[in-house]
């Protein structure tokens, strides 16, 4: 899929216009953080979409990325973003679960000093590593695992962003914020109401929820051979 001559500059459906057309529907839209803007205007999201959808890259659509998956919308990306910046602390260590097309990890990780991302479909997990790494981006460490336990060998996170939903908050992700760390996730039932939360989390037992804007999104998945091999 990624077997092509990386052209980040792009062209037509793909250039600079498109993109700045995109920035511009994403302010009206409300993103207010303009490095975040000026992010989602350079990186060339149709690198991270097989090359028959990159014409649709610069729509603010979620689309296809095979494996029953997608790629998020540009306005949630941004959103999550910049939620994830808001915050007191430098973001030195911060979690993504839900590699996928690895645009979010793109756009995220030149804010912040190391991004690990976490994947649990394989072939996935592999294509975007290799995209990451032909892009360029040397802080962003992916790895293949289930991210509904976060990824306890880098705890504790400045911020962890999920962008997949899980019907309930998992602890471990809780568990594994820093202090003053926030956690941006999208929670509820697929099909029904799904809402965008951002959890700081002040002390050891402290946590403060706020809720923000309704979101869709695909599942997050527990795997059960790695949950019942953690219990037994
Ligand atoms: N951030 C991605 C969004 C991809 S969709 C992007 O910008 O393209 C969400 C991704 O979460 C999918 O790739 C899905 O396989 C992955 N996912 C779902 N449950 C997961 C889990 N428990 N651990 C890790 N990844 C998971």
């Amino acid at each position: 899929m990624y077997n092509r001559n990386l052209d980040i500059k792009g062209s037509g459906m793909t250039s600079q216009r498109t993109r700045n057309r995109l920035v511009q529907l994403l302010r009206n839209k409300g993103i207010e953080d303009e490095a975040v803007l000026h992010m989602i205007s350079k990186v060339p999201r149709h690198l991270f979409v097989d090359e028959a959808l990159s014409i649709r890259a610069y729509e603010n659509n979620a689309l296809p990325i095979g494996y029953g998956q997608t790629i998020s919308q540009p306005y949630i990306v941004a959103r999550m973003t910049e939620l994830a910046l808001k915050t007191e602390l430098p973001l030195n260590k911060v979690l993504e679960v839900g590699t996928g097309s690895g645009y979010q990890a793109a756009v995220l990780a030149p804010f912040v000093k190391e991004l690990h991302t976490v994947e649990r479909i394989q072939p996935l997990y592999m294509s975007t590593k290799q995209l990451l790494r032909e892009l360029g981006y040397r802080n962003i460490r992916a790895v293949l695992s289930d991210g509904s336990w976060g990824l306890a060998k880098e705890a504790p996170f400045d911020a962890i962003v999920v962008t997949a939903a899980p019907e309930q908050v998992p602890a471990a992700l809780l568990e594994q914020l820093a202090e003053k760390g926030r956690l941006i996730i999208p929670v509820g039932q697929q099909g029904s109401a799904q809402a965008l939360q951002v959890i700081t989390r002040h002390t050891e037992q402290d946590y403060e929820t706020h809720i923000y804007e309704p979101v869709q999104f695909v599942p997050l998945i527990r795997d059960t051979s790695t949950s019942s091999s953690t219990t037994s």
